[in-house]
């Protein structure tokens, strides 16, 4: 073997490898961000590498598509707002499919010259021209097992691709949330099928240009046609679902290749995304089916439940004697936190808290905000120590002997609608027991709903207090109320 394939294979066993060291550390809040530099290494390496085959075409025309798609990527990832994030991460992933379906489609296409070459004087789309005899000179260069797999890579990838992007129109608000048509279900069954049945004649040698044009056409519009219907509040895990797709198609295109570091990443991906994908639905109480074909989050609808009582307001001077003068706060942060960048303040207030001998957790719903760790970022970014935050299930016990749940900018997962009222959109999924301490206080900004377009009975609860006002301020406020207490 000459020098440079030994140089290139090695890299690309360096580059795997740390992709799956980096995404091993990624799975501690701790070692993540180091573990997105081990990665991001990783793939650097493979570029590099695989920029260095012998048998590399166009070679100038690659590096200029690298440099511009690092220039957009490095431009938009440091704009990009915080809660603008999932729909970044969905248009990302989009992109990765589409990377994947492109190689497939050249692959195709390549295969399919070869045959036009073959037999110039057939149409593509007569059955007489099926022959066995075309067919293996058309597709000489492929193995069956290959040519199945770049065929099956194509499809998952352009269903990611177009899948993706609507998702990432739904988040962005361009897209209206609600497409539903009646058949619905019955075209997108009838479209895949479509779609499946042209794959399996490309994948058995019958690789026509018009074929591959139908396919492609095909696979797009059922990831189009798939996310459509899909509610809003379900975008996470579809976006997930679609990144352990994505990871697929890329696996499936890197055996086309021969690219051991692209199979091995695809697969890294594909797994990670599918257990990503069955922990959030799990987190929602759902099944990945019901996702996919039901339409939670979907209808913004009044629960039926009555909600009695009102929303007690309460000034910042009362609140914060409230909570220096407890023994156990509990802080439940949630979208709202990041919608006003309050982090740091409120960290600046627990700290005040701590200082003062109260004990202060934060407690985190595996989908506050709007992407999964969204909040355990805010925190680590305010610089929160790790053994202050809890997960749902571990903090939920801890409620009842808890003075005061402080609850700012979060309003989905602490409703206890989810567990009470069978009607709402959001039953079922399971939610931190806020309700449960002693007192609540809650900061918002005035009656605005949260993200599933519910009432949420904790508001008008009893033993719950509204601190009206952006998150920030809010903060600030409780914090200098705090100081004040101490002069
Ligand atoms: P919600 O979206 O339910 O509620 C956020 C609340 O924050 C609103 O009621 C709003 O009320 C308040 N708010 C907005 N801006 C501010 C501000 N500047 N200052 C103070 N308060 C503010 O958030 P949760 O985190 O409780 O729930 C997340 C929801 O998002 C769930 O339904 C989840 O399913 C969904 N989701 C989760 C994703 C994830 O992966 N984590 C992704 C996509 C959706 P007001 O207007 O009155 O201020």
């Amino acid at each position: 073997m000459a020098w440079p394939q030994t140089l290139i294979d090695a890299s690309y066993f360096l580059a795997a490898l740390l992709f799956i060291l980096g995404l091993k550390r990624m799975s501690s809040p701790r070692t993540a961000r180091g573990g997105i530099v081990w990665a991001g290494f990783g793939m650097l390496l493979a570029v590099l590498a695989t920029l260095l085959l012998p048998d590399m075409a166009n070679r100038g025309l690659i590096i200029a598509a690298v440099l511009i798609g690092v220039a957009a990527a490095w431009w938009s990832g440091r704009r990009v707002a915080m809660t603008a994030m999932p729909q970044m991460v969905a248009l990302y992933n989009g992109m990765g499919g589409g990377a994947a379906a492109a190689i497939g489609a050249s692959e195709l296409a390549t295969h399919a010259v070869d045959y036009t070459v073959a037999a110039p004087n057939t149409f593509p789309l007569m059955p007489e021209s099926w022959s066995p005899l075309h067919a293996a000179t058309a597709v000489a260069q492929l193995s069956p097992v290959a040519l199945a797999l770049g065929v099956l890579g194509a499809l998952i990838g352009s269903v990611s691709f177009s899948g993706s992007l609507i998702a990432f129109a739904k988040l962005q608000g361009w897209l209206d949330r609600r497409f539903v048509f009646p058949g619905q279900r019955v075209v997108n069954l009838l479209v895949l099928a479509a779609a499946v049945l042209i794959g399996v004649m490309l994948a058995t040698g019958h690789v026509y240009v018009a074929w591959i044009g139908a396919f492609f056409v095909l696979a797009l519009l059922f990831g189009v046609l798939m996310t459509l219907p899909i509610g809003g509040a379900d975008m996470p895990v579809v976006i997930s679902l679609y990144n352990a797709f994505t990871g697929l198609a890329v696996a499936f295109e890197g055996f086309v290749l021969h690219n051991e570091a692209m199979i091995i990443a695809g697969m890294v991906v594909g797994a990670a995304g599918t257990l990503l994908t069955q922990l959030m639905a799990k987190a929602m109480n759902r099944s990945i089916g019901n996702v996919l074909f039901g339409s939670f989050g979907a209808a913004a609808g009044a629960s039926a439940q009555e909600i009695g009582g009102s929303q007690k307001p309460i000034e910042a001077a009362d609140a914060a004697v409230m909570m220096a003068y407890a023994e156990r706060v509990v802080i439940v942060p949630g979208y709202g936190m990041a919608v006003a960048q309050a982090q740091h303040k409120v960290w600046e207030f627990a700290q005040s808290l701590i200082a003062r001998g109260v004990k202060v957790k934060f407690a985190i719903h595996p989908v506050a905000g709007r992407m999964p760790g969204h909040m355990n970022v805010l925190l680590a970014e305010a610089g929160v120590p790790y053994d202050l935050i809890a997960d749902m299930e571990d903090i939920n016990p801890e409620f009842p002997t808890t003075d005061v749940a402080l609850v700012i900018g979060a309003n989905d997962v602490v409703n206890p609608l989810a567990k009470t009222d069978p009607s709402s959109p959001i039953y079922g999924m399971p939610i931190l027991d806020v309700a449960d301490a002693k007192q609540v206080i809650v900061v918002k900004r005035g009656k605005g709903t949260g993200f599933a377009g519910i009432e949420n009975a904790l508001f008008y609860a009893d033993n719950a207090r509204m601190l009206y006002g952006d998150g920030q301020a809010a903060a600030g406020q409780l914090v200098s109320e705090l100081k004040a207490l101490d002069t």
